[in-house]
């Protein structure tokens, strides 16, 4: 089988591929198309580790297909490009997400909303137009359509690779819920990697900003190394009576089952409550308190392409810096379950030249 995906496509590729729901990586020899007119072909130096990743390793969101590699927040510098290729040239540096491809004629991709399309295709994990899968930014080079490739900014270190999902999934319903407005009061619920991006951005915006956790152990990252001003323990009611209705907007970033009629009580009339985390059971809904106070519960889904590119360039990067640092490939040989313990914030995977098996 192994020869298979090394000769599926001409262009030799090396990626650390899951094959089961193990939660293992191991190294994975595999090839890239060849570059089509339409196509940039990049060397990836960079790949932000997503908690999306962890899900679909071990096929927590039953869809996954194996061998598996991960990663769609990939930076890299451009080594090649089709003959219809206007945007990029070689030497470029730029950015994937979490699309590669989607049907171009519907009413989301005419309007740059390809991130809502029928038929988009995720960056790995997902069938290709020419029925192969797609494998993601855990690997050395990548081959994507240019319509799905953003430049990046000369002065943006590529590490900050985790703004092309996390950093966006939390940019972009800030700004397209309005709740960027300086004096606002925002919550953010959960403080791992897409909350600590909430936080940041949504000091950056001017708001103050209330970290929501279960644990108060959190109060000292929260206040003290992210900036936030104020913080909550959700497991205490009656901290949480004490700052009920005082929330113009709350980024939920917590992927696990939990109750939202805490979260509901927090927001002042009108207050909206946006769900970016995405938990594999259904949520209970509390309708009567929406009503009420006529408040919006809002799931949010990531990556529309003009906010990438807003928030490349207007994101004061060098905050992040502190928060999204390496994580070392050899993580991945062990059980991803230890791994989530190691990883602090947000992670990135760094290309590492010293090593012959990955040029
Ligand atoms: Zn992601
Ligand atoms: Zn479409």
């Amino acid at each position: 089988m192994a020869k298979l995906y090394e000769n599926e496509h001409p262009v030799k590729a090396f990626g650390w591929a899951a094959r089961d729901t193990s939660g293992v990586l191991s190294p994975f020899n595999f090839s890239r198309r060849a570059t089509g007119e339409k196509d940039v072909q990049f060397k990836v130096m960079y790949c932000g580790i997503c908690h999306s990743d962890l899900h679909q390793l071990k096929n927590e969101w039953s869809t996954s297909i194996y061998p598996m590699v991960p990663g769609h927040e990939v930076a890299g510098v451009v080594t090649d490009v089709g003959s219809k290729v206007e945007k990029f040239k070689v030497g470029d540096k730029v950015g994937v997400g979490c699309l590669v491809g989607s049907c171009r004629k519907c009413e989301n991709c005419d309007n740059n909303l390809e991130n809502y399309c029928p038929g988009q295709i995720m960056t790995y994990n997902g069938i290709y137009i020419d029925g192969t899968t797609t494998y993601g930014g855990y690997s050395n080079i990548m081959v994507t359509d240019e319509h799905y490739v953003v430049h990046w900014p000369e002065n943006l270190p590529m590490e900050a690779a985790p703004l092309l999902c996390a950093g966006i999934t939390t940019y972009s319903p800030l700004k397209y819920f309005g709740l960027d407005k300086p004096g606002m009061h925002i919550g953010v619920v959960g403080l791992g990697g897409l909350g600590h991006m909430a936080v940041k951005f949504a000091k950056a915006f001017g708001t103050k900003v209330t970290v929501i956790s279960t644990s108060a152990s959190k109060k000292q990252e929260a206040i003290g190394r992210l900036g936030a001003d104020s913080f909550l323990v959700s497991r205490d009611p009656d901290q949480m009576q004490a700052a009920a209705g005082s929330l113009d907007g709350i980024i939920d970033t917590v992927s696990a089952i939990h109750p939202l009629l805490p979260l509901i009580n927090l927001l002042k009339t009108h207050g909206k409550l946006v769900m970016v985390g995405a938990p594999e059971k259904p949520l209970e809904l509390p309708v009567f308190p929406l009503l009420l106070e006529n408040k919006l519960l809002l799931k949010f889904q990531t990556e529309e392409k003009h906010r990438l590119r807003q928030q490349l360039q207007w994101n004061p990067w060098y905050d992040f810096r502190e928060v999204i640092t390496s994580a070392a490939l050899h993580l991945f040989r062990r059980r991803l379950l230890g791994c989530r313990e190691i990883i602090r914030y947000r992670n990135f995977l760094q290309r590492n030249n010293g090593n012959r098996r990955q040029r």
